[in-house]
């Protein structure tokens, strides 16, 4: 038992030195990602501190006032971070879409037939009503 604890311990040490080492290069996208990742983490943080706060109250190592207290303190700390992890979500959604509109005009894929005005389903090559060719789609 002992021995497992070591070795989640200097594992996770090694994790959390050589992160930083061998992560990729950050870009807009999955920093916001970090950022919601980063909330997250904290936010169980709280929760555990609640859970434990709990505990020691229930085993009478906490009086009443300072429970109140740090309850009051941890549930508004949760609730501020839950509000945070909203708002990223929130963000990261419109960021995403901005980033499909732009990756779509770099592309200059043609999203309805020229000859027609069909709109273009993913994927098709050929126009599905008149059948005239697509632009290719540019990958690079
Ligand atoms: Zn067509």
């Amino acid at each position: 038992m002992e021995t497992v604890l070591i070795v989640t311990l200097v594992l996770g040490t090694l994790a959390f030195v050589g992160w930083p080492l061998v992560r990729p290069a950050v870009s807009p996208r999955s920093q916001g990602k970090k950022e919601l990742e980063a909330l997250e983490s904290e936010k169980e943080v709280v929760y555990a501190a609640l859970k434990d706060l709990e505990l020691d109250h229930r085993m009478g190592k906490i009086d009443a006032k300072d429970y109140g207290e740090l309850k009051d303190r941890y549930r508004l700390k949760a609730l501020t971070l839950l509000e945070q992890i909203d708002r990223t979500t929130q963000k990261r959604g419109l960021v995403d879409e901005q980033v499909m509109d732009a990756i779509d005009n770099h592309r200059g894929e043609a999203r309805f037939c020229a000859q027609c005005g069909t709109p273009r389903g993913a994927g098709d090559h050929f126009c599905r009503i008149c059948g005239a060719e697509l632009a290719a789609i540019v990958t690079s």
